[in-house]
């Protein structure tokens, strides 16, 4: 495929200050444009592919800018698979600004963003999946999320998709094959045979939709509502677990002040937790409005951890309105303050707050809970990605068409139809075949230098 000839260039690393910064070029003139600007013992231009070369940067009139390394890639063996190269400066906005200006004036612009990897699809480096698990790999906070995030990256999805798609064509073949003979009224395959093979694929796809609960709570966490009457010890608990487990520090929009939202790695997976308010009815303006918070909170949790006091008595109208707002399988009913005396005659976790009493066993229901009997292997392909799930639905949907289309003796045309629209879904998961809308969502995604 051939892409777009101009040059872009963009900072790679994030910007503010650092030991070191790189700023890529990449397009047909990306050693063209570095030479003008760039002073070393060999020319760019007449550099080895993968070479890395010392010298400075300097303004046409002499000013030496910054003295830097300059990291070249000859096309297609690039990221890009164009002409690509990577000068490493010290890390000042400053120097990086300048660089960036003087690349600009000798003819490459700025690139928008994702347009590196965008490229490299377009230019067959990477298939769409691949493009989309940079971004993943980027975003990554856990060790779940980032080997995810890498196993789609490394063309296990792709993999089997293409494995599928191979498989459709060939049979589709088959029966379009038959259409061209229809005179003759020839079978190229036999119905029975037919049927099995698409059924195989309809399993298969099947098997890698089921992956999908699994594939989106290793990438994007586990919401944990945090209920119980006051001073159960919910503060505590939340506390000892963020003390405990790796809590992930970062900026959260829309945290109020009712529902307190906190981020920790607990045995790798992402678990966001959230500390209701209350999700009793209540007559006070303000407490209503932090009792509908957290009845959202309730609603949208995968996991409620209902905490209790082991000197209270169990607070059974909670419990049922818990079982309205959620389900039974995703309640994890905990008894706080097990450091005091009490009787255990429940199958409920017994922890204490104060003590760390219980916490492993809470940390393994967490686990569980969240990912079931799901284990991560290597080899597997995971579907993570909405985007991935929707078309495979749609592939097997059309399979069962074409299924119908064989048991109810209709013609090959119908059949072929069903299967070729199935194969064209798998097609726009790997980006065989992909709108410029599809193209646009994903890379807009990315942040510019990507
Ligand atoms: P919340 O209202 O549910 O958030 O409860 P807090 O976390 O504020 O705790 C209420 C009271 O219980 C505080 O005085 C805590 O020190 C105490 N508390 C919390 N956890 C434990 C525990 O595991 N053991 C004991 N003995 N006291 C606890």
């Amino acid at each position: 495929m051939n892409y777009i000839e101009d040059t872009i260039t963009a900072l790679a690393t994030p910007p503010g200050a650092g030991a070191i910064a790189v700023v890529r070029i990449s397009g047909s003139d990306a050693f063209v444009i570095t030479d003008k600007v760039f002073q070393g013992k060999t020319e760019i231009a007449k550099s080895a592919s993968h070479t890395i070369h010392y010298g400075k940067i300097c303004t046409p009139d002499g000013e030496q800018i910054d003295d830097v390394l300059v990291s070249v890639f000859r096309a297609p063996h690039s990221y890009t698979g164009e002409h690509s190269v990577e000068i490493s400066t010290h890390g000042s906005q400053l120097i990086i600004k300048k660089i960036i200006e003087m690349l600009i004036q000798n003819g490459a612009r700025i690139a928008e963003p994702g347009e590196f990897t965008k490229r490299a699809f377009l230019n067959n480096r990477i298939d769409l999946t691949q493009a989309e698990a940079v971004v993943e790999v980027i975003n990554a906070r856990t060790d779940a999320s980032l080997k995810g995030a890498r196993n789609q990256l490394d063309g296990l999805l792709s993999q089997k998709v293409n494995d599928l798609r191979t498989r459709l064509i060939n049979s589709s073949s088959l029966i379009e094959l038959e259409l061209d003979f229809a005179e003759e009224d020839l079978e190229f395959i036999d119905r029975t045979s037919l049927i099995q093979k698409i059924e195989e694929i309809i399993s298969e796809i099947q098997a890698l939709l089921e992956t999908y609960s699994f594939g989106r709570i290793i990438r994007d966490g586990v919401n944990v509502a945090l209920v119980g009457q006051p001073n159960v010890g919910k503060s505590s608990l939340l506390n000892y677990i963020m003390k405990e487990s790796r809590a992930i520090v970062s900026e959260i929009p829309g945290t109020t002040r009712d529902v307190i939202r906190e981020e920790v790695s607990i045995r790798g997976i992402l678990f966001r937790l959230f500390d209701t308010a209350g999700i009793r009815s209540t007559e006070d303006a303000i407490e209503k409005e932090g009792v509908f918070r957290s009845r959202e909170a309730v609603k949208n949790a995968d996991v409620v951890l209902f905490v209790n006091d082991v000197e209270q008595n169990f607070p059974a109208e909670l419990y049922q309105e818990l079982l309205e707002l959620s389900n039974k399988e995703k309640i994890i009913t905990v008894f706080n303050k097990s450091d005091l005396p009490h009787t255990e005659e429940t199958d409920s976790v017994f922890v204490s707050a104060k003590t760390g009493k219980g916490m492993d066993i809470l940390f393994s229901k967490l686990h569980t809970a969240a990912i079931g009997s799901n284990s991560y292997t290597e080899q597997t392909a995971i579907v993570s990605n909405a985007r991935h799930y929707d078309s495979l639905k749609k592939s097997k949907e059309s399979l069962q068409d074409a299924l119908d289309s064989i048991r109810a003796m209709m013609s090959g045309e119908f059949i072929s139809v069903g299967l070729r629209a199935a194969e064209s879904s798998l097609s726009e998961i790997i980006g065989v075949v992909t709108s410029d809308d599809i193209l646009n969502n994903i890379f807009s995604k990315f942040c510019i230098g990507k």
